[in-house]
């Protein structure tokens, strides 16, 4: 008998299928060690990494793991609450003032990821009457959040603008000023680094069209922190923009910042706080695991105690950038640790990025959804781990797939 449960399982197997057939089923990779330059994958052996947002190497350094270790014998392994129930533990309050003093702001509210971080942002500090102005090429959880305070509030408009182009920009800014109710406000949000073009925004200009048309500047720079800048503090670094520049930053701890898990909310104490009140994701879900905040906060700390960590991370970015182009790809010019070639069809990327594999280099095609259609790519990422010989042996891996 068919009912209607087995037409849903008819459908799922059926989508899963046309995935194998046109080669664009994703095999999850199993790791067996821990993640550094080079990793263990069951079947596969030992790989050089360069796919892992382990941009300083910090995910598995001994003074970020003891953290979680003392961490997880001091207080527990679960809060059991929310934050403000019962669930807001020292390492919390003692990691959020970290993030505050390194991104040299008013005040920060962690969370268990930035997707909900930025879930909770615009939901929680947008009212009808508001404007959300937006980059095309914002990170996927930017998008959702959009789309949730819209469904949320239906006086809240958003208008996109063409990626990093302060033309396009300004344009939505005029048409967020007539659609902006008077007691309304107009955010603008971007990525710092985009995650898939690895090229940086235009944060001084944004910042001055934001001033012109008083928007209130939001940048999520997960792909920035700890990466760009003389100090690693990020993009605005990069531009020698202080962080209070930036009016309201998210961010994740699931990449340089030790990799582990967990997202933030830094900025003005006003738009923290309303956040830390009413957002729904820290009213109604579980607080940051404890170990995590310990091992998150010693990473930040080992960063600040070791620039020679970031300016090792400069150099290998651009050893790898040069080797890429020597090799005969071309590679978007970026000064970020993202290095993505673009090869066009999505098989085409699953495939190159499997040869790769076989040859012991470990660096993922990305095709559709997550990249628009015909622009499908490599992303080789570049770690202050690396160290001359894994970089030689990625070149000398993409040259035979270029002779291929
Ligand atoms: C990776 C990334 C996220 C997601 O971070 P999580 O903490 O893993 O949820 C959000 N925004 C941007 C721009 C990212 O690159």
């Amino acid at each position: 008998m068919t009912t209607a449960s087995t037409l849903f399982f008819d459908r799922s197997s059926a989508i899963l299928a046309h995935l194998e057939e046109t080669g664009q089923f994703k095999q999850l990779q199993m790791i067996e060690s821990p993640m550094g330059p080079r990793i263990s994958i069951r079947g596969k052996g030992e790989v050089d990494c360069f796919c892992s947002n382990n941009y300083l190497g910090l995910a598995n350094h001994p003074d970020v793991v003891e953290a979680g270790i003392e961490g997880l014998r001091k207080y527990g392994a679960g809060t059991a609450s929310v934050r403000f129930i019962c669930g807001t533990f020292a390492p919390h309050v003692a990691l959020e003032e970290r993030i505050a003093s390194f991104l040299g702001v008013e005040a920060s509210y962690t969370f268990v990821s930035c997707w909900n971080a930025t879930e909770a942002t615009f939901p929680t500090l947008c009212q009808d009457g508001d404007v959300i102005v937006s980059d095309e090429l914002n990170h996927a959880c930017i998008i959702d959040s959009m789309r949730l305070t819209t469904s949320i509030h239906r006086g809240v408009s958003k208008c996109i603008y063409k990626h990093s182009h302060m033309e396009s920009l300004r344009e939505a800014l005029v048409i967020a000023s007539k659609k902006c109710s008077n007691e309304g406000s107009i955010f603008v949000i971007t990525d710092g680094v985009f995650s898939m073009e690895g090229d940086i925004a235009l944060l001084p200009d944004i910042r001055s069209l934001c001033n012109e048309f008083c928007a209130v500047l939001v940048v999520d720079d997960s792909h920035g922190t700890g990466v760009m800048g003389e100090t690693g503090r990020g993009t605005h670094e990069h531009y020698d923009m202080a962080g209070n520049e930036i009016d309201i930053f998210t961010g994740t701890l699931g990449k340089a910042l030790g990799g582990g898990a967990g997202g933030y909310v830094a900025g003005k104490r006003e738009a923290v706080e309303l956040l830390t009140q009413r957002g729904r994701p820290t009213l109604f879900s579980n607080a940051l695991p404890v170990t995590v905040a310990c091992s998150a906060k010693a990473a930040i700390d080992t960063l600040d105690g070791n620039p020679s960590l970031v300016q090792k991370l400069r150099a290998n970015v651009a050893a790898v950038r040069e080797g890429i182009g020597e090799v005969g790809f071309e590679v978007l010019k970026s000064p970020t640790a993202i290095c993505p070639i673009i090869v066009g069809e999505t098989a085409t990327a699953i495939s190159m990025s499997n040869k790769l594999l076989d040859m012991g280099v470990f660096a993922i095609g990305f095709g559709y959804p997550v990249v628009p259609e015909g622009t499908a790519r490599i992303r080789v990422q570049v770690s202050a781990a690396h160290e001359q010989d894994h970089i030689d042996r990625l070149c000398v891996a993409l040259s035979e797939l270029k002779g291929d």
